[in-house]
């Protein structure tokens, strides 16, 4: 009788630890393993236990209030923004509720594009969005894609990170929150179609089109593609929900040059479009604006929402330190609590810390550099430091680099004699 092989690898029955006997012919248990991880990829399983992708079931979508509340509880200020968002999330989730029987009135898929300077809570906002939802999130640069064949990432690697973070489950991939970061930095470098094909900018949000309005998309899984055949996922994008953000440096620019002469008159005074707040005047935004600064029409076309972020104030900045949950404040107290140290940010001290972020343009994101840079000495001195038992940040530490008091336990003593 002939020794049974592997009918995948033609190793014989001593070469391998099992071998598992089909109708006319065998597996092995490496092949049966790597038979089992391309199932895993291409996410065939998991279509198939859901049956046409159906089963996949969103949480209950929580109301347009509810959303917003949720997101107060993360992150401060921009309620405008807030407002929008969960107006368009709640949309675009109630469109995937509704029946495909319905009387044929379809709702249009509603995309988000934030416009609004770097650390103003764009990227967290909506993290937070996808967390409320319990959907696959994930977070792109634009600036890592290419226009397919030039060095650099496809498009369609989004649906890859995507198809990741969701485990190869695809019908919860293809519900999921895509973010891409720095939509601004793709934009065409003149307002004219140019001729001469723009391979950075105009070439990728071509790319972006296609995904944004709803397609199925082949994709490569990473890692691999030892069975060409079997290779690509097919995922839907028309339920993935895109939300783009960006800073758009020189915006504000485009949108005064637009209101121009209209503006004067404002609030009942001369004021020129110049003279308006920066703020105010990003909320203006228009989508005639962003065709101006670059992007292309086509593109804005499938990102019917626009939402605008404040500029955080002081007074932002400083709750921002303090109250979400994992301020950076509560951070620093829990870190010196394990050497038995009380920390106190005297509230001038979080103010100065606000107002260096603010001349520093980096929104709360320079807040921990700030932070970080003001402690390191304190930090590295406090652990061999038995006798303090509290450490005091005041303004002068924050606008002269003192260190912060340390309160010895003989000082509290005396004042306690
Ligand atoms: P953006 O995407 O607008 O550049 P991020 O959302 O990445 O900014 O913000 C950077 C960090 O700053 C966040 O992780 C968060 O800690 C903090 N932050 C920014 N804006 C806010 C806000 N409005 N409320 C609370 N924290 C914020």
């Amino acid at each position: 009788m002939p020794q049974k092989k592997c009918s995948f690898c033609g190793r014989g029955e001593k070469e391998v630890k099992l071998l598992i006997t089909g109708l006319n012919g065998y597996i092995c248990e490496e092949c049966a393993q790597q038979a089992y991880n391309i199932v895993m990829q291409t996410g065939a399983l998991a279509q198939d236990q859901n049956g046409d992708g159906e089963a996949f079931k969103l949480k209950k979508v929580p109301k347009p209030k509810e959303i917003k509340q949720y997101l107060d509880e993360y992150i401060i200020g921009q309620d405008e923004a807030k407002r929008y968002l969960a107006v368009a999330v709640y949309n675009h989730y109630k469109r995937l509720q509704q029946p495909k029987d319905d009387d044929g009135v379809e709702i249009e898929k509603s995309n988000i594009i934030m416009v609004g300077s770097t650390g103003t809570g764009k990227t967290l906002l909506a993290r937070t969005i996808a967390k409320l939802l319990d959907v696959p999130f994930t977070i792109v640069d634009a600036t890592v894609f290419t226009e397919a064949g030039y060095v650099g990432e496809d498009v369609e690697s989004i649906l890859s990170r995507l198809l990741q973070v969701a485990n190869y489950d695809v019908p919860a991939a293809e519900r999921g929150i895509v973010f891409i970061d720095e939509i601004d930095k793709i934009a065409r470098k003149s307002d004219n179609p140019s001729i001469t094909r723009d391979v950075s900018g105009e070439g990728v949000q071509q790319g972006l089109l296609k995904l944004l309005e709803g397609t199925m998309v082949n994709v490569p899984p990473k890692g691999g593609r030892k069975h060409p055949d079997q290779d690509y996922i097919h995922v839907d994008t028309r339920n993935i929900l895109f939300i783009c953000g960006g800073a758009f440096a020189g915006l504000s620019t485009i949108i005064k040059r637009r209101l121009g002469n209209k503006v004067i008159g404002f609030n009942g005074t001369n004021d020129s479009a110049h003279d308006i707040d920066e703020k105010v005047i990003l909320s203006m935004v228009e989508p005639e604006d962003l065709l101006k600064f670059g992007i292309i029409p086509e593109l804005i076309g499938r990102l019917p929402v626009i939402v605008s972020l404040d500029e955080l104030s002081e007074e932002a900045l400083s709750k921002i330190m303090k109250e979400p949950r994992n301020s950076l404040i509560k951070q620093y107290t829990t870190m010196l609590a394990m050497d038995n140290i009380e920390l106190e940010v005297e509230e001038d001290a979080i103010s100065a810390i606000a107002n260096k972020a603010i001349e520093l343009k980096t929104g709360a994101r320079g807040l921990r550099g700030i932070f970080e840079s003001m402690m390191t000495d304190v930090m590295y001195e406090l652990p061999s430091r038995k006798d303090v038992h509290k450490c005091i940040v005041t303004k002068e530490t924050v606008e002269k680099g003192t260190m912060p008091i340390l309160v010895t336990d003989s000082e509290s003593k005396e004042k306690d004699a």
